[in-house]
């Protein structure tokens, strides 16, 4: 069965009698016992619910994985995996990373005894020099959020293999559908399923998927001692954005593809970024390691005060954080999603003030391109500042000393 055919099939409940197709909420904290010394399949809702356990299935067929589970945020599932394979030891991460994760692995989890080093991922010598013997951890975003650099995840599993440590990709903007890490090689898959699993911007949720049985165990077994584990009612929110997967990141893939060959043409973008363009550095590697390109779009403009005018002048892509919904949207990420890293290390990553990330819905790409041609008009005509640094301190109010 192709994966489009699974995917509108839904997640089932194994045993439900009703031959119910829609797999039902089993919203419930407690199930009551034969007996108090025996037990039934289920005793209580944080350690295990029979609609949470569907959705796992699905997700760990769709992503090629013996296990998945399922978290009640994307940086809840990124604590546990890291914690679970890096603790007392250390961290190798992408120097392009969604803000929530920096900040999650910089101060939270570094107090906790995992220490984190950066590396640009994408770059195979850089990350070779950069493992040390206390590396645990290899993790990475591919294309990285939001500069959308091509990370080779055949690459990186080998030298993060070689040097003993285990390699995890948050794959949260292509999802098992365009891209499936552990069939090249890694050891953990990481999503923030409120992207484009979820797929509606209706639910937070996040997943661990492995082939490590022990791993999984472990996982398992932290989540039901922690409490962090997704309730019944989003697990079939989530379970039930799934069944149209496949059609909406077709959708939003076409339509990223005419949105970006738009913006190709236009004098006022600088540096536009999607890996779908035959000229993004990234491009051949994509196109080797995945199905499809994704739906977001990072571009500049030379000026922060033009970018904040330009998403402020759109209609149909209200300005909000996040990306992968049904509905497009538009951020500033150093501003909005990435703003928890402190401004000098975002300076040090070359991560643009001016950067504007698009994330494109489903809608109709002509309508889409005519609210872009509207709000590039109408900053077209602003003189060029040419002071990036003093526009920032004006949009955040903080002097040249931040
Ligand atoms: C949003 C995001 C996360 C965090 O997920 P939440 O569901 O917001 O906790 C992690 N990684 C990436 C790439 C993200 O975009």
């Amino acid at each position: 069965m192709k994966r489009a055919t699974r995917l509108a099939r839904g997640a089932r409940i194994v045993g439900e009698p009703f031959g119910a197709t829609s797999a039902p909420i089993y919203q419930t904290a407690t199930y009551a016992q034969e007996s108090a010394l025996e037990f039934g399949a289920y005793d209580y809702t944080r350690s295990g619910n029979p609609t949470r356990e569907a959705l796992e299935r699905e997700l760990a067929e769709l992503e090629g994985a013996a296990h998945a589970l399922v978290y009640g945020s994307g940086v809840a599932a990124l604590a546990a995996a890291v914690r679970a394979t890096a603790a007392g030891g250390e961290v190798l991460a992408g120097d392009d990373l969604y803000g929530g994760s920096y900040r999650l692995l910089a101060s939270v989890l570094a107090e906790q005894g995992v220490r984190m080093r950066t590396v640009d991922g994408a770059d195979l010598e850089a990350v070779a020099a950069a493992l040390g013997p206390d590396t645990r951890l290899v993790l990475v975003e591919t294309p990285t959020n939001p500069l959308l650099r091509v990370c080779d995840l055949d690459g990186l599993a080998r030298l993060a293999h070689g040097a003993g440590a285990r390699l995890a990709v948050d794959a949260s903007l292509l999802t098992p559908y365009l891209q499936r890490p552990l069939e090249l090689g890694a050891d953990l898959v990481v999503h923030s399923a409120t992207k484009a699993l979820g797929g509606h911007a209706d639910l937070t949720a996040g997943v661990v998927a492995t082939n490590d049985a022990a791993l999984a165990a472990r996982l398992a077994f932290a989540r039901n001692a922690e409490g962090t584990a997704l309730s019944p009612f989003e697990s079939w929110l989530l379970a039930r954005g799934l069944k149209t997967l496949a059609v909406r990141l077709e959708r939003q893939e076409a339509n990223a593809r005419r949105v970006a060959e738009f913006l190709v043409g236009r004098t006022e973008i600088r540096a536009l970024r999607w890996p779908g363009l035959a000229s993004h550095p990234g491009h051949a590697l994509q196109r080797a390691q995945a199905n499809g390109f994704g739906p977001v779009i990072a571009f500049e403009t030379g000026d922060l005060e033009r970018s904040r005018l330009l998403v402020e002048g759109l209609e149909l892509f209200p300005i909000a954080v996040s990306f992968g919904g049904a509905g497009s949207s538009a951020s500033l990420p150093c501003r909005m999603s990435h703003a928890a890293i402190p401004e000098p290390v975002r300076r040090a990553r070359r991560l643009p003030e001016d950067l504007v990330r698009l994330s494109i819905g489903v809608e109709d790409a002509d309508d889409l391109i005519a609210d872009l041609e509207r709000a590039l008009d109408s900053v077209a005509e602003l003189p060029p500042s040419s002071d990036s640094d003093s526009a920032a301190a004006a949009v955040t109010g903080a002097g040249p000393a931040g």
